[in-house]
């Protein structure tokens, strides 16, 4: 018998925690204040009944909480297992093995492994000087669908919403808009979802605090998602995962708003420390801090050794090496800076 030779999802590296075990973890991205507490109540109300039978397929308690949450009717919304799992479908659902996707370089890194998975092929483009997307490059590419995160992993910068819309007036596809951290950000551009070639990808990993739970959305208009929902399974949200989620986007969202703010204002605190020490870093819209610093993976070597996780990139498009500090309790921040 003879494997297929395609690319692996065995190849995507792992999320640090489960390769480094830091007391410090600095290195995700999650809100590093913990769950919130209606989502923490459901849990342990629903664990029983919860884990024996199917879940409703689609998961339609959530596509509620989902619709309610970002004020958007139930059918322009889906949902999966992590937004990993809605930009993956939704890769599936809208191009063939050997099409080009494009995106802004650097971006999320699960966006080639997705391409290589899917059998696509993909056009990285660099982000201008001021980190802004180049549009014209995107579109140069002539992809059938371009992906922009805003604000962007590993960056924490933001697309500009005149470069966006742009974009959205002139793609000759899908584009597919990642706003994971958009509860850390000025601006949100969800109403760009109301375009007819527009999906936005949000989560529950970041701000909401509940990486562990797998929940992730999309929203775009019904023709769209249908399509997106074609390409994934039904039971792709757990029936425990559903209740928690739900009750997290109706309950939780003061805990929410609270603890994003706590974030930026260490975020503050932490960019005038470095820049204390001599170190620039770029302007974040995200729970997150970029810090371009060559030799930034022999540092955060050094670091893991003292305890404390931090993300390190090796030669970054424009940017060289840096490191990726995630905003903490201000304890754990000077911890890490120590
Ligand atoms: N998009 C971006 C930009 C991310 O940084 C991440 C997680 N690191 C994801 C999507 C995926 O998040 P999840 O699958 O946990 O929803």
């Amino acid at each position: 018998m003879s494997l297929p030779s395609r690319a692996s999802y065995r190849d995507i590296p792992l999320y640090s925690p489960s390769k480094v075990k830091c007391s410090v973890d600095l290195s995700d991205n999650t809100n590093l204040f913990g769950m919130p507490p209606a989502a923490e109540r459901v849990l342990r109300e629903t664990v029983a009944s919860q884990v024996s039978r199917y879940p409703v397929g689609y998961a339609p308690e959530l596509k509620q909480a989902v619709a309610r949450y970002t004020g958007v009717e139930p059918s322009r919304v889906t949902t999966g297992c992590g937004s990993d799992d809605v930009i993956d479908s939704t890769l599936r659902a809208f191009l063939e093995p050997g099409e080009l996707i494009a995106f802004p370089d650097p971006t999320f890194v699960m966006m080639s492994y997705f391409a290589k998975v899917n059998g696509l092929r993909y056009a990285p483009v660099p982000l201008k000087p001021d980190f802004d997307i180049d549009v014209d490059g995107l579109l140069a590419t002539g992809a059938k669908l371009i992906y922009v995160c805003s604000p962007n992993n590993p960056t924490g910068t933001v697309a500009s919403r005149a470069a966006l819309e742009r974009l959205v007036d002139n793609a000759p596809g899908i584009v597919l808009l990642d706003e994971a951290y958009a509860e850390f950000a000025r601006e949100s551009h969800l109403d760009l979802a109301s375009r007819p070639n527009v999906l936005v990808t949000r989560t529950l990993s970041k701000a909401f605090g509940l990486a562990g739970l797998r929940v992730g959305y999309a929203v775009g208009n019904p023709t769209l998602i249908a399509e997106v929902e074609k390409a994934r399974g039904p039971y792709k949200v757990t029936g425990l995962s559903e209740r928690i989620a739900a009750a997290a986007l109706s309950e939780d969202v003061p805990w929410m708003k609270a603890r994003a703010e706590e974030a930026l204002a260490i975020r503050a605190r932490l960019v005038a420390e470095l820049e204390m020490l001599g170190l620039k870093t770029l302007p974040s819209e995200a729970n997150f801090v970029m810090v371009p610093l060559p030799g930034a993976p022999a540092l955060a070597e050094r670091m893991r050794q003292r305890d404390v996780n931090v993300r390190a990139f090796q030669g970054l498009k424009g940017i060289g090496d840096a490191l990726r500090i995630g905003c903490a309790p201000w304890t754990q921040i000077e911890a890490a800076l120590g």
